[in-house]
């Protein structure tokens, strides 16, 4: 009696392609005597496809085959409805496994939808993927909980437009250079840049506006990037930390999934005290946002004298069989499989909390 699980990927995001590799590697790792595996392919304009054609298709750039399916934001149809010439059909789904990440994925919206439909789905729910996402709310929910993050500032696309030069100065000011400007939300490093001077930081708003209305101006540090994934519901746990040795100036789209030169150490060389209080901070961030399920935890680490900051929270973290979060879970003894049953499992225990 095996249950569907039906993969989300792609989406409207610019992160689409990243979600569609992640998808297939997910597929191809769940444990197939206890689920059938359903993919439904979301292209650039927001349809459904089924199957596993369809991401072949949509990585080409061409339409997927067929009708596309709708997930009905009323309970209790158990599944998805495809419209044909003939009339419709149902399509059951027990269990939904977004595997989107950035905007319309991983920031609340297709968990809304999920919530709506009543059913069971992989990880945050739509106040923590909501929050997750947005740098802005992300950083006043960790400095509430008391989490040390290097100074900042939020600024708004109509402040930029109206009085760029007084911005300007108080970003000098406040923070001074290197600078680094970011979309509120977004992920990859899509639109980020590290500014060094007056105009590199007038072009770096320019990009990160492209992207987003609201923006998030950071003080750059000289920083070893260290990686904690959390998994759980109400209990938490914390996998060792990892460390990301980026082959760029900074882990930028490039260096993410381009260049491959960009090195994951696995276990982070670290002592057990700081190991420790990593793992800390990255329940408590976890916490801090009202994670369910699963996130990856960055931090900053002074690479002078060893302060930690935290960077960031992804509820949805790249899922590919090489990247962070499973690997880190690989290490602490949980196999990617495996750690896919137990997030289903976490999903059906969220699921069943609520009814
Ligand atoms: P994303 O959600 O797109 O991953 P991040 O905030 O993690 O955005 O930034 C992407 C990368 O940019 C980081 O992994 C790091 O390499 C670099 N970076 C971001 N903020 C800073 C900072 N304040 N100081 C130094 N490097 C930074
Ligand atoms: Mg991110
Ligand atoms: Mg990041």
């Amino acid at each position: 009696n095996k249950k569907k699980v039906a993969l989300l990927c792609g989406g409207r995001s610019g992160e689409h392609e990243v979600s569609l590799v992640s998808a297939n590697a997910i597929a191809g790792a769940l444990d197939r005597e206890r689920y059938d595996v359903l993919i439904i392919a979301i292209d650039r304009q927001g349809k459904w496809w089924l199957g596993e054609h369809a991401i072949a298709r949509m990585q080409k750039g061409e339409e997927p085959y067929g009708d596309p399916v709708h997930l009905l934001p009323e309970p209790g149809r158990q599944g998805l409805i495809r419209l044909t010439a003939q009339g419709w059909e149902e399509i059951p789904v027990q269990i939904f496994f977004p595997v989107l990440h950035g905007p319309n994925g991983e920031d609340g919206t297709i968990q809304g939808l999920l919530e709506l439909a009543n059913v069971p789905y992989v990880g945050c729910g739509v106040l923590a993927s909501a929050c997750g996402m947005d740098k802005g709310i992300m950083k006043m929910l960790f400095s509430q909980a008391g989490l040390s993050q290097v100074p900042y500032q939020v600024v708004q696309r109509l402040q930029w437009e109206k009085e760029s030069s007084s911005v300007i100065e108080t970003l000098e000011e406040s923070i001074g250079y290197p600078l680094f400007v970011k979309p509120a939300n977004m992920g990859s490093s899509v639109g980020i840049s590290k500014a060094s001077n007056r105009q590199a930081l007038q072009e770096a708003f320019a990009e990160a506006l492209l992207y987003d209305n609201k923006v998030v101006v950071e003080k750059g540090v000289e920083a070893r990037e260290i990686e904690v994934s959390v998994l759980g519901n109400n209990e938490v746990s914390a996998s060792i930390p990892g460390e990301i040795v980026p082959c760029n100036d900074f882990y930028d789209y490039t260096a993410k999934y381009i260049d491959d030169r960009s090195r994951l150490l696995i276990p982070a060389p670290l002592t057990q005290e700081e190991s420790e209080a990593l793992q800390q901070m990255a329940i408590q961030a976890f916490k801090a946002i009202d994670g369910t399920g699963l996130a990856r935890v960055d931090f900053f680490m002074d690479k002078k004298n060893g302060q930690i900051w935290i960077n960031e929270i992804n509820t949805l973290p790249g899922f590919t069989s090489i990247s962070m979060y499973p690997k880190l879970w690989q290490s602490s003894g949980l196999g990617y499989s495996d750690l896919l049953h137990r997030l289903i499992e976490l999903a059906e225990e969220r699921h069943q909390e609520k009814q």
